[in-house]
């Protein structure tokens, strides 16, 4: 019988585990984690875990004895370390080489590094893991003054929860808004807004030239000149992928943004698949080969991929998705929200209201909608966005009067 090794316990490779039983995979599944800890979500780390509100039971996926009764071979603290495409297996940090048949390749992404002087100090850290969590977590407890460096959704997210435990949030962003790279301007302001209103000194193009303390963090220099005092710092300026696996086998890879990979999740090479934060991927929703990070994602190249492996149909392509807790804010977004000019936004509701939606349209189409505490928005265009069916009135969009379940008997399969 064939053995399935996956690489990389995370929210992909767990689901492409459990997928390959409901598709009927008969042979050995091998899951290959490098962290200590039973498999777990990530995005309650930077929301309720974060602000101690969950338990860190409720974070695992399942307990391991569900992985047992599956007949996963799930082993933690073992890192696949190189890939022998030529035999077929892969050499693991135990020094174990684990043969396979079809390996699939889930290893996610690391934070991106900040490269300036002081960032070893002790109180600059990162957020990815549930480690990086706990040492923020103690070190919450004692910190007044809290730097965020870099104003996407986990670092607005860790500024709401310090914000709540009542520390001095600064939160320093590069670029001329935050949340630049995932939406437009009218939700950056909308968020920026919001959280000075919760007392969040928010600093928009100023980047981090420098950490300043002598074995502990102190003050942080930006590059609009401003000096600024805190005593614990956390940098979320992005990720890379984990693709040196990938490389060191010759897989192909677009350098710095992922293992690249079909719209089945293969790889150059037809054993081996990619899927998840660390997979570049054809996706009709970007018109384009696109690497997403996002839980939605990851599952979907899950299951794509275990049909896949299963030679069953594949499942039909899902609107992206994502969200983003912070204070009593859920936003929600579906579809890719476009870049540069050759889109229109509507807005329906008042930003101030604290609920509204933002649509965003090419030509006739809807291609996403940023749902700010507005749940019908989200579903009804998670639904429509790709769909054919007759030209959407920007009007009615924007009209709050209107009830958008009525555009859904107009959107055709
Ligand atoms: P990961 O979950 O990163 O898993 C990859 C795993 O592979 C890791 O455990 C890693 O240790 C392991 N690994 C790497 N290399 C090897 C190796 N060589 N051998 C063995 N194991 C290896 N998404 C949303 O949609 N909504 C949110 O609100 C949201 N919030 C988030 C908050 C935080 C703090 C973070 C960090 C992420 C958040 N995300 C959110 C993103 C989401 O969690 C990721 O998109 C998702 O986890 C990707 O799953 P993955 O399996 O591809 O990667």
């Amino acid at each position: 019988m064939a053995t399935a090794v996956i690489i990389g316990a995370g929210q992909a490779g767990v689901q492409c585990a459990f997928s390959l039983r409901q598709n009927g995979w008969e042979g050995r599944v091998i899951l290959l984690g490098a962290e200590e800890v039973a498999p777990y979500q990530r995005p309650p780390l930077s929301k309720a875990y974060l602000a101690g509100e969950m338990p860190v039971e409720r974070l695992s996926f399942r307990d391991l004895a569900f992985y047992e009764s599956e007949g996963i071979e799930l082993r933690l603290s073992e890192s696949a370390t190189a890939i022998d495409r030529r035999d077929n297996f892969v050499i693991t940090s135990e020094g174990d080489a684990i043969a396979y048949d079809k390996l699939v390749l889930a290893t996610g992404t690391r934070p991106r590094r900040l490269q300036v002087p002081g960032i070893t100090l002790e109180g600059v850290g990162y957020l990815r893991d549930v480690a990086d969590v706990d040492r923020l977590k103690s070190a919450f407890g004692s910190a007044e003054r809290v730097l965020v460096v870099g104003g996407g959704y986990i670092g607005l997210e860790v500024a709401a929860v310090a914000a709540k435990l009542g520390k001095s949030v600064v939160v320093a962003e590069a670029a001329k808004r935050v949340l630049a790279r995932v939406t437009c301007p009218l939700v950056s302001a909308f968020y920026e807004r919001f959280h000075r209103a919760k007392g969040v000194d928010i600093r928009t193009s100023a980047g981090v030239l420098e950490f300043k303390g002598e074995q502990h963090v102190r003050s942080v220099i930006l590059t609009d000149g401003s000096e600024i005092d805190c005593d614990l710092a956390v940098v979320g300026i992005g990720v890379v992928p984990n693709e040196e696996v990938a490389m060191y086998a010759g897989l192909e890879i677009t350098v710095g943004d992922g293992i690249d990979v079909d719209a089945r999740m293969r790889t150059s090479d037809p054993d081996v698949y990619a899927i998840g934060d660390c997979a570049r991927a054809p996706n009709p929703f970007a018109d384009g080969v696109i690497r997403l990070e996002s839980v939605a994602n990851a599952i979907e190249q899950a299951k794509i991929a275990a049909a896949s492996l299963c030679e069953k149909a594949l499942p039909a392509p899902a609107v992206p998705w994502f969200w983003s807790d912070q204070y009593d804010l859920k936003l929600q977004t579906a579809g890719l929200v476009p870049r540069g000019t050759g889109h229109r936004e509507v807005l329906r509701g008042e930003p101030d209201s604290g609920r509204f939606a933002v649509f965003y349209l090419v030509g006739d189409r809807l291609v996403a909608v940023d749902a700010i505490n507005s749940a019908a928005a989200f579903n009804v265009a998670k639904r429509i966005i790709g769909r054919d069916g007759p030209k959407i009135d920007d009007a009615l969009l924007a009209d709050t009067d209107f009830d958008l379940r009525q555009l859904l008997a107009n959107a055709a399969a």
